[in-house]
């Protein structure tokens, strides 16, 4: 690595260091291709001061996987001495009593807080690598075949030259979002509405929820949820919990198509009586049914209880269910009238990737292409601009961003949204991006075409806004 202090020039950067990027790392290092990845420099760049875990603990729900499919994450003979300290970890052996069954988000967290930093420090110390906490990627700039990545830290700004970034900032959900998709279906929320993220309340405790709520529940305003996923449902049951006995009775349920619950075997799913597609439900490589999109564990429950009796959990506050395609047939309609009356409406319908600015050299804003449920990108995370032209160099698989299904690996031919989660983040997802990076390294560049430079000293000078609009919003 070489430079100065106020720009730096390495292999690769790795921005944010949440599951998803710390996923990599975690692989990079069992599958021993750290000292590769680091040869030419690794820099860590995260706004925390303490990365590891992003956001996933602040989620106050279960997980939707069981407690082994976390330590399967710290499970490898390569990681046995960085991990030996685990042993006398609470946090780890609360994970162990619960391997079969599914345990909080909040405990998930600890665990991986303490054994990414045994990591970080691991390679910090072994390889050389940079770890730059505190420090917020605030615009990315392709230059030719390289990106300069902009970072801030205590009101300083400095720029890593790289040829590799695995950008993995979290998500965050766009109210837009959510009126477009409404819209393309003839549905609309009254302006007079006020739109809540599920990730903002998910991350709430009963007493924000009852103030939130408070001026709703006095006026016996409407709640509408919309969305059919593992966040829908998790909302409904921290709903009912916070606010029965504050007065709230009922919620509406809006989702598209139907709720898909999750089972290991499609005998399993018949002895439930649970309806579904043989063709089209089913994995073919594992069996199991809805096996990307179906809701498991704590949700699952949450879910069969509002199909089957219009309740949410133990409460007694009340669910109507509203499918608004190809439902039953007044659904859709009482599904309008809902909205069009709702006080509330929170959004689960998904995430859109946290991203700096991103621009060419020239000053051309980068648009990076959508799908349904993340990115447009190829199996390493690799993503399209609006032109359709590949960004070679930029990796992204985290939340709002995911990977498309890995046929070998298999999924449900239903589900057509994106694949994340930490297992994924730990194993498949990142090892090919692991692949990318590495053949990008061990290729030449190519020489950039000069543009006019922008100056370290002169952007700190401008005083240039540092947030994108999207990351202002995001944050607030
Ligand atoms: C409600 C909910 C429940 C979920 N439950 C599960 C589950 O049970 N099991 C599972 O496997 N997955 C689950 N997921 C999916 C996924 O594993 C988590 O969302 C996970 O937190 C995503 O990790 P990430 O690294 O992509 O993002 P984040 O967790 O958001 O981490 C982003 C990191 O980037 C850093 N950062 C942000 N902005 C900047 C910046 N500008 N500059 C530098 N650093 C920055 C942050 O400090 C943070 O460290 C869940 C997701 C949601 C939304």
């Amino acid at each position: 690595m070489q430079g100065d202090h106020l720009e730096t020039v390495c292999g690769c950067v790795v921005g944010g260091a949440g599951p998803a990027g710390m996923g990599l790392l975690f692989n990079a290092l069992k599958s021993g291709a750290m000292p590769e990845l680091a040869k030419e420099g690794l820099i860590i760049v995260d706004a925390s001061p303490t990365p590891g875990t992003g956001r996933l603990g602040d989620y106050r729900i279960t997980a939707n996987s069981v407690g082994d499919v976390f330590l399967d994450c710290l499970r490898d003979p390569a990681l046995r001495d960085v991990f030996e300290p685990l042993e006398h970890s609470p946090a780890y052996w609360r994970i162990r009593r619960q391997a079969q069954s599914a345990p909080q988000l909040a405990d998930v967290a600890e665990l991986l807080a303490e054994a990414s930093k045994l990591v970080l420090d691991f390679i910090v110390e072994r390889y050389g690598v940079k770890l730059w906490s505190s420090t917020t990627i605030t615009e990315i700039v392709r230059e030719g075949d390289e990106y300069q990545v902009w970072v801030e830290s205590d009101g300083r700004s400095r720029r890593i030259r790289s040829r590799a970034v695995v950008l993995n900032l979290g998500g965050w959900q766009d109210p837009q979002h959510l009126l477009d998709s409404l819209a393309d279906q003839g549905l609309a929320v009254p302006p007079s509405a006020q739109i809540q993220s599920a990730d903002a309340l998910l991350r709430m405790n009963a007493v924000q929820l009852r103030h939130l709520f408070a001026r709703t529940l006095a006026a016996k305003g409407r709640v509408c949820v919309v969305g059919g996923s593992h966040s829908a449902f998790s909302v409904l049951e921290n709903l009912a919990d916070a606010l029965e006995f504050a007065g709230l009775e009922e919620v509406t349920l809006v989702h598209r198509s139907p709720i898909r619950l999750f089972y290991e075997t499609a005998q399993a799913a018949h002895d439930a009586g649970y309806v579904f597609d043989a063709a089209r439900d089913v994995c073919p490589v594992s069996g199991r049914v809805n096996r990307s999109g179906g809701l498991r564990y704590r949700a699952l429950d949450v879910g069969r209880e509002a199909l089957s009796k219009g309740q949410i959990g133990k409460t007694g506050v009340r669910v109507q269910l509203l499918q608004t395609h190809q439902g039953p047939a007044d659904q859709f309609e009482r599904a309008r009238q809902a909205l069009a009356e709702a006080d509330i409406v929170v959004q689960c319908t998904g995430y859109q990737p946290l991203l700096p600015g991103l621009s060419h050299a020239g000053g051309e804003a980068i648009t990076l292409m959508e799908v349904k449920g993340g990115l447009d990108s190829d199996p390493s995370g690799c993503p399209l601009d609006a032109s359709g032209q590949r960004l070679h160099g930029l990796h992204l698989f985290g939340l709002g961003a995911g990977l498309g299904v890995d046929p070998r690996l298999g999924s449900e031919a239903s589900f057509d949204g994106r694949i994340y989660g930490v297992w994924q983040f730990h194993h498949d997802a990142s090892g090919v991006v692991i692949d990318s990076v590495l053949t990008r390294l061990q290729t030449p560049a190519i020489q950039p075409v000069a543009a006019a430079p922008r100056l370290v000293s002169s952007r700190s000078e401008e005083r240039l806004p540092f947030l994108w609009p999207v990351l202002v919003n995001a944050q607030s």
